[in-house]
């Protein structure tokens, strides 16, 4: 596994892979890897020749009062992961090569990313949609792969990727969660033992959700409701947002009648959490049925 800590090395690597006819899956993270990362390269290496995970925490992606100097950062370890995983390249360029002095060019994808995060993260898309044209034009892969558990991140890549004619397949992969259910994130890692056991409420309160729906609930307030309910019975939680959005337009939707995505954000002691799923109603005869039997 090589370690590229230069944006021009990169590029060169890149550009002699693609000379050689070979193709490039990139994952692209702010490090602090975790199985959630180690999913995305495993599949990658399965689908593509050269595997490149580049690691960057991303500065213009943070408010002001968010995390950025506190956010876990530990490069030999995560060597150490990526190259079990399969990875063929670790891509770090430090923060005064991507935003070199002067710097002045940014990515905004319009209307995706006022709502749920963006709403509360402003700017945050803006940074995210900046720095992933910025890797993609370095790494120049034929796919690139990102995580459901940023499901707002990968729909507004997958609208630049296609609003631009990026020319880059993107493959979005399944939530990785802890035995209990938590969503794996590199920001767990700054919960105590007490608020990581509130932190369960996030994925259980999705499964009342899922529950709720199963059982032919269509109205997204009644559910919104319930988690919202779940959610405040924990002391130590504060929501964010509990939103039903369409999968495609992140609108909140008034009745559930395809498939939704339900989304939270959810403060645990001072860490802000996200976890989501994505549910589809039961067929009208279904719940009519169950209706007669109860
Ligand atoms: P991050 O390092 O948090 O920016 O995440 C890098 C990539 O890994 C993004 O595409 C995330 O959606 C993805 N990812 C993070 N956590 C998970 C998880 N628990 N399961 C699957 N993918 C994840």
């Amino acid at each position: 596994m090589k370690l590229v800590d230069s944006i021009s090395r990169m590029a060169t690597l890149a550009r002699m892979y693609k000379k050689e006819g070979k193709s490039i899956g990139f994952v692209p993270t702010m490090g602090a890897l975790h199985e959630g990362h180690l999913s995305l390269v495993r599949t990658a290496k399965k689908h593509t020749d050269v595997v490149v995970i580049s690691i960057f925490v991303n500065p213009i992606q943070f408010g002001e009062t968010e995390d950025l100097d506190k956010y876990p950062r530990d490069i030999k370890r995560d060597e150490e992961l990526a190259r079990t995983a399969g990875a063929d390249i670790i891509f770090y360029p430090p923060v005064s090569q991507m935003y070199t002095d002067g710097y002045s060019t940014y990515v905004f994808v319009e209307g995706l990313t006022d709502t749920l995060c963006g709403a509360s993260r402003p700017g945050h898309f803006k940074g995210v949609a900046t720095v992933v044209t910025k890797l993609f034009g370095i790494v120049k892969p034929d796919i690139a792969y990102f995580g459901q558990k940023d499901a707002q991140q990968a729909i507004v890549i997958k609208k630049m990727v296609e609003d631009l004619n990026v020319g880059i397949e993107i493959k979005v992969l399944p939530i990785v969660r802890e035995e209990d259910g938590l969503a794996m994130s590199s920001r767990n890692a700054y919960l105590s033992e007490e608020e990581r056991r509130d932190a369960t409420v996030l994925y259980r309160s999705l499964e009342k959700a899922e529950g709720m729906t199963k059982h032919g609930e269509k109205d997204p307030k009644k559910i919104i409701k319930a988690v919202t309910e779940m959610i405040t019975e924990v002391p130590g939680a504060k929501i964010d947002y509990v939103s039903i959005v369409d999968t495609k337009s992140l609108k909140n939707v008034d009745k559930i009648s395809q498939e939704v995505l339900i989304a939270i954000a959810v403060y645990i002691g001072k860490t802000r959490l996200i976890d989501n799923i994505m549910v589809k109603p039961v067929p009208e005869a279904h719940s009519a049925r169950k209706g007669l039997a109860v």
